[in-house]
């Protein structure tokens, strides 16, 4: 039996599954690193990235979730000075089963979904959509794990802005993978569309959503209390 399924794994993958069009060599393309959050970058002032960064903390939906993960995506390309909203994600591995709905990876599967609803606003074709990413830009409360930064560096976002850091989350005795996503960017030179990371956006804002769940000294976020040791919409 194993035979048959050997060869048929052989021939799948000495097929031309991919195009070499998906997989375009670039030299080495400089991905740019922010790391004071209240510059002007690629125009847009730090008091529109705050606002984006509430809307990544609003994404969750509820004041306290413990995996307080929350993302949304933004156009700044448009004519809209604020920038418009094309989609939202918050973590939901603990509400799918799937362990890898980290926030970043639902906002993107949101935005693909939206991007190509034939009865949405943007109506694109698949192809049409993976063009778009570069575009836009994305917002998450917390900095990336390597999965999520090496999606958005797969997706070749724009901008990709984030919060709290990984080091203030193992601090605060989170597990977390610990590849910061700098080096992930700097290790992605062969792919296509650049990104632009901007760290530490508004992190007195977004620290508090994760710094509870493993110190029960630290205050609940606004609008949840401690019940039984874990915070709570109040
Ligand atoms: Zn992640």
């Amino acid at each position: 039996m194993w035979l048959p399924l050997l060869l048929q794994a052989v021939s799948f993958f000495s097929s031309p599954v991919l195009s070499h069009d998906d997989h375009h060599f670039h030299p080495r393309s400089q991905q740019t690193v922010v790391s004071d959050p209240t510059l002007s970058i690629n125009g847009i002032p730090f008091s529109t990235r705050a606002y984006w960064m509430r809307q990544a903390n609003l994404a969750l939906g509820k004041p306290c979730p413990f995996a307080a993960f929350g993302t949304v995506i933004v156009n700044h390309t448009g004519s809209s000075e604020l920038g418009e909203l094309v989609c939202t994600g918050a973590n939901s591995g603990s509400t799918t089963g799937n362990p890898t709905l980290h926030g970043e990876m639902s906002a993107i599967a949101n935005c693909t979904r939206i991007l190509t609803d034939p009865s949405g606003p943007y109506k694109l074709s698949p192809s049409e959509a993976s063009a778009a990413f570069p575009r836009l830009s994305l917002y998450t409360n917390a900095e990336s794990c390597p999965m999520c930064a090496s999606a958005i560096r797969w997706a070749g976002f724009r901008e990709y802005v984030y919060g709290t850091t990984i080091d203030a989350l193992v601090a605060k005795g989170w597990g977390q993978i610990r590849i910061p996503s700098v080096e992930v960017l700097r290790q992605s030179f062969d792919l296509p569309n650049p990104s632009r990371l901007v760290a530490g956006v508004l992190t007195n804002e977004t620290d508090p959503f994760f710094f509870w769940q493993y110190d029960p000294a630290y205050p609940c976020p606004k609008g949840c209390a401690r019940v039984g040791g874990t915070c709570q919409a109040a």
